[in-house]
């Protein structure tokens, strides 16, 4: 009776795997404060997405960590970059997996920022436009190489539409684009920046992240991503953000995605590990929370466990 009047419902269809990709062979570099996440190598990627995959998570969401930085990010659109190369490896593989890749350029920068900076005795800022045209190149790059669907994080103003512009002049008009439409500057990101070797080496990202205290800020910027052509709006993070991810859905109709981020599985872990919560009761009800309010799409660390407990279910 209960499953039969049941509101809401989490599936394996609704999961999306964030992976980490470096050079190498046989390679599983652990990150001391995501338990059970990896650095991995591309012949190992392969292993993961292929093991996700069996379990029925229809999505992948890559990230690459490049061997060398620079201050033009080049390796974030370089042709045969780790991401790049990566994803046509895995269409090969698996080409009924969803491959998504995270268009930024914070890993690929020698200072950690996500745009161009000019530094003068005044400080340092981010410059906006001139950003423009690498995401949108870095994108183009990622359809090249077969990517199913990009996913930019930078947040700069009007890159959806750079993108969708280049990706249209390219040819590729039918990869969609989900853009991280409201992310704000979060200290649950803290996890993340030791997986993606992605700290700012000065200042933070608060000049082009949104502050937790805006939810009609939040609002503004879903409506320009979707005015220049964004075809899924992610709210991130996920769990601390449930009003913002109700609004969007409400507000928008849209795919909406959640991204559960690395803190929120990090302490899920850390917490567990002490004996002192029940691992898989609170992963599967923060996700049943986030389906409650609204996302249609789950991006989460525990894509994996959680399709095995949906199976066992
Ligand atoms: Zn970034």
């Amino acid at each position: 009776m209960r499953r039969l009047v049941c509101e809401t419902r989490l599936s394996t269809e609704q999961l999306v795997l964030p992976l980490f990709v470096r050079s190498g062979r046989k390679l599983r570099r652990p990150i001391h404060a995501m338990p059970g996440v990896f650095q991995l190598s591309p012949d190992e990627l392969v292993r993961e997405a292929g093991r996700a995959h069996a379990l029925g998570v229809p999505a992948v969401l890559l990230f690459g960590i490049p061997d060398r930085k620079d201050d033009r990010a080049s390796g974030a659109y370089a042709r045969n970059g780790i991401v790049q190369s990566s994803v046509r490896l895995l269409k090969k593989e698996f080409p009924q997996l969803l491959v998504i890749t995270d268009v930024c350029l914070c890993e690929y920068m020698s200072h950690g920022h996500c745009g161009l900076v000019r530094r003068d005795k005044s400080g340092a800022r981010i410059l906006n436009d001139p950003t423009l045209k690498l995401l949108a190149r870095a994108a183009a790059s990622h359809a090249e190489a077969g990517a199913d669907l990009v996913a930019p994080s930078d947040m700069m103003d009007g890159r959806v539409r750079a993108i969708r512009e280049e990706l249209d002049r390219l040819g590729f008009t039918d990869t969609p684009i989900m853009s991280y439409a409201a992310k704000f500057a979060s200290a649950f990101y803290g996890p993340f920046r030791e997986a993606a070797e992605s700290a700012p080496q000065f200042g933070d990202r608060r000049s082009y992240q949104m502050d937790a205290a805006n939810a009609g800020e939040a609002l503004r910027e879903v409506a320009l991503d979707i005015q220049e052509g964004a075809d899924i709006v992610m709210v991130k993070p996920a769990l601390a953000y449930l009003d913002i991810l109700h609004r969007v859905k409400t507000t928008f109709g849209y795919p909406t995605a959640a991204y559960a981020v690395s803190a929120e599985y990090s302490m899920v872990k850390a917490a567990a590990a002490q004996g002192w919560i029940d691992e898989r009761g609170v992963t599967m009800e923060s996700l049943v929370a986030m389906r409650r309010a609204g996302a249609d799409i789950l991006i989460t660390y525990a894509a994996a466990e959680v399709a095995r407990w949906l199976a066992e279910a």
